[in-house]
């Protein structure tokens, strides 16, 4: 099968890339850079195995001569370019909703027009600041206001997702929407954020780690190679066709526990240390209290569970990012 990974250079794309070349498909990717990188590809392009098969685009996907040579190429589009990471959005709020709505119409339309199935990589942000859990697919959806540019992000995606859907009524097209909870695994860096990586690259400083509020939030977390497969196995089914599905993890910790894990796991003589929101990111910044997903419909459909545990996941993080440092 020839695959488009749009982001492919970034975190999660990359590992979908390797998923997808090990699989024996033809992989092209289309990345901008702002947040992938190079280095996420080069072990995909040096590898001999996958010679004549993996195949890099440096472009916006808001490049429309582009988008039409690799759509029309390939039979089926992941699409994970997105303008990700609550301080990137923070500090670039035009080109996140830009690249977000725009490119996301853009891959949309050049799917119908060559009728290619297409993948959206949602987010959990879209939910906003629900303290029940486990958040369900059809659950309402709460906002701050829009002069917070947090929730910016969150109704880009929402946004995405029903024009995906509109896709799909009116054209036919087969879209199916992942929102993603917090993934994690080796290749993130924490420059956008990201929680374990930040902690694990402090610990291994013996710095403290900075937990931004009380620590009291919570978060589940899931493995990269977790979601890999779970997008793989939507794309291949088709009774995901016109769905939303949560991809995410189901052991909730409190981000407080979490930095003391990692301190335990890492060895480290870090202390933590509390970083009031409006120093972190801005005035009135609101976080989310609490993100766990309902995996039931994910797991009714293709037989998803989350198959790699928390502390699994933080010790592949620390060997990664050891071995980074050297
Ligand atoms: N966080 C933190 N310290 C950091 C980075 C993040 O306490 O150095 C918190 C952040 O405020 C959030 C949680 O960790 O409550 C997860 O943050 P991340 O940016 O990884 O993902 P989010 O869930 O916000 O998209």
């Amino acid at each position: 099968m020839r695959v488009l990974i749009t982001g492919g250079a970034g975190f999660i794309g990359s590992h979908l890339a390797q998923a997808c070349l090990e699989r024996g498909d033809e992989v092209y990717i289309i990345d901008d850079l702002s947040t992938g990188s190079l280095k996420n590809i080069k072990p995909l392009q040096e590898n001999t195995a996958y010679k004549g098969r993996f195949f890099a685009t440096i472009d916006s996907i808001l490049n429309q001569d582009a988008m039409l040579e690799l759509t029309g190429i390939c039979d089926v589009v992941f699409h994970l370019a997105a303008a990700v990471g609550v301080r990137y959005i923070l500090e670039n709020p035009l080109v996140s909703i830009k690249v977000n709505i725009q490119g996301t119409e853009k891959v949309l339309e050049m799917c119908a027009k060559f009728k290619k199935k297409v993948l959206i990589a949602s987010s959990s942000e879209v939910y906003g600041k629900h303290l029940h859990a486990p958040l369900r697919e059809d659950d309402n959806i709460i906002y701050g206001p829009s002069s917070k540019s947090r929730w910016s992000y969150a109704a880009s995606k929402l946004m995405d997702e029903f024009t995906a859907l509109a896709y799909h009524r009116t054209k036919g097209l087969p879209v199916i929407i992942t929102r993603l909870f917090n993934t994690v695994g080796p290749r993130q860096t924490g420059a956008y954020g990201m929680v374990i990586p930040r902690f694990v690259s402090q610990a291994l400083r013996n710095s403290p780690l900075t937990v931004y509020g009380d620590g009291k939030q919570t978060r589940t977390f899931t493995y990269v190679k977790d979601v890999v497969w779970a997008l793989q196995q939507l794309m291949d089914s088709e009774d995901a066709v016109g769905q939303v599905f949560n991809v995410g993890g189901t052991e909730e910790i409190t981000i407080w526990d979490l930095a003391e894990r990692v301190i335990r796991e890492t060895g480290a003589s870090s202390e933590i240390e509390t970083i009031p929101y409006e120093k972190a990111f801005e005035k009135d910044f609101e976080d989310m209290q609490r993100r766990v997903p309902c995996i039931e419909k994910i797991h009714g459909c293709i037989g998803f569970k989350p198959r790699t545990d928390l502390t699994t996941i933080i010790r592949s993080v620390i060997d990664d990012r050891r071995k980074a440092a050297i």
